[in-house]
């Protein structure tokens, strides 16, 4: 596995990241044990850089990874872990990295990520920024950024002097990204405020490439559109793995099957041919994501989708014929396969 040190940071990450999320709760529900052993698998097969997040509640998944690494011998510099929380502030922030210290059990971090950072938010959540500073400066985490679906975040993190990363979503469609905030059905429900312009590949391109430029390590997301882009694995993996401004690039896998096909795509051996099988995947509403703005339901002729409790949308498989088109409209990306 091809490792990078990204724009001027100190940090050598793999060519390709494993995001964690894929095994929690909310998608494959693997025990911590079995997650564990799946993680400990993919760094076996070169995959030395981990994502996960404060809400992702994966923690002691994680933690017994790395000691199952350890027992095997994996140094603690040899595996590059990041995390991100939603905290907007100094106090909810700081205490987000201490959490992230004490349930890992690790004495830092190597990257903290503000998680989802929307169209202008930057400035009101600048009391977390703040408070990861101050946890980079006292050596709990090694490097800083942000994460997020938006171009004009993305841009804006290039003239952000202190960051280290950005960590951006981008895939050969251009699905889940987009620009301003130009008030989106969510903006009506407290504490959301989802953009209603979807933006475009091109965009978030450019913002990456400033970012490069200004010596930003960059991170990509969503290279296979949460699954929706998994019938055109090889192609959506070549535009993520070309981009010569992307350092690495975070996929979700839940089984040993992927791992290896990832590994083999990267080293070469995958047939031109190479379909995955995806017969076994079901489109799910990730209960986390959904904001409840009914966007999926208007796309969806056939029906099958419809508010269950809480108000958070979910789908009848008996009436879904996998269209795809719910999960275009979906402003957050919550419409998943899994
Ligand atoms: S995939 Fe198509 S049919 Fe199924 S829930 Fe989404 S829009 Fe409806
Ligand atoms: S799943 Fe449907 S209701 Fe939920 S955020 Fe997405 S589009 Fe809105």
């Amino acid at each position: 596995m091809q490792k990078i040190k990204p724009g001027n940071t100190t940090i050598t990450v793999s060519r390709a990241g494993f995001g964690v999320l894929a095994l929690g709760q909310t998608h494959k529900a693997l025990s911590n044990e079995e997650g564990a052993e799946l993680l400990l698998y993919g760094l076996r097969r070169g995959i030395e850089f981990f994502d996960t997040a404060q809400y992702y509640e994966e923690y002691p998944l994680i933690r017994k990874f790395l000691e199952k690494a350890q027992a095997e011998r994996y140094k603690r510099e040899d595996i590059v872990i990041c995390s991100k929380s939603l905290a907007s502030d100094y106090e909810g922030m700081m205490d987000a990295v201490n959490e992230a210290l004490r349930e890992l059990e690790l004495e830092y971090i190597d990257i903290f990520f503000m998680h989802e950072v929307r169209s202008d938010q930057f400035k009101e959540r600048i009391g977390a920024w703040k408070a990861l500073k101050e946890a980079k400066a006292s050596g709990k985490v090694r490097a800083i950024g942000l994460s997020t679906h938006h171009s004009d975040v993305a841009m804006e993190a290039a003239s952000i002097e202190d960051l280290d990363f950005i960590f951006a979503l981008l895939n050969i469609e251009g699905l889940g990204i987009r620009t301003g905030e130009d008030g989106g059905p969510g903006e009506k429900l407290p504490g959301y405020r989802i953009s209603d312009r979807a933006g475009t590949r091109e965009e978030m391109e450019a913002a990456l490439k400033a970012c490069r430029d200004a010596g930003k390590g960059v991170l990509t997301m969503k290279a296979l559109g949460g699954g929706n882009l998994a019938a055109s694995y090889r192609e959506a993996l070549d535009y993520a793995f070309s981009r010569p401004f992307v350092d690495s690039v975070m996929l979700g896998m839940s089984s040993e099957t992927e791992i290896d096909q990832l590994i083999d795509y990267l080293e070469g051996r995958l047939p031109s041919d190479f379909s995955p099988d995806i017969s076994d995947k079901k489109l799910k509403v990730n209960q986390e994501d959904c904001v409840g703005c009914g966007e999926c339901m208007k796309a969806c002729a056939s029906g099958a989708i419809y508010y269950g409790s809480y108000g958070l949308a979910e789908i009848d498989l008996n009436k879904c014929i996998d269209c795809g088109y719910c999960a275009y409209a979906c402003p957050t990306r919550a419409i998943i396969r899994v």
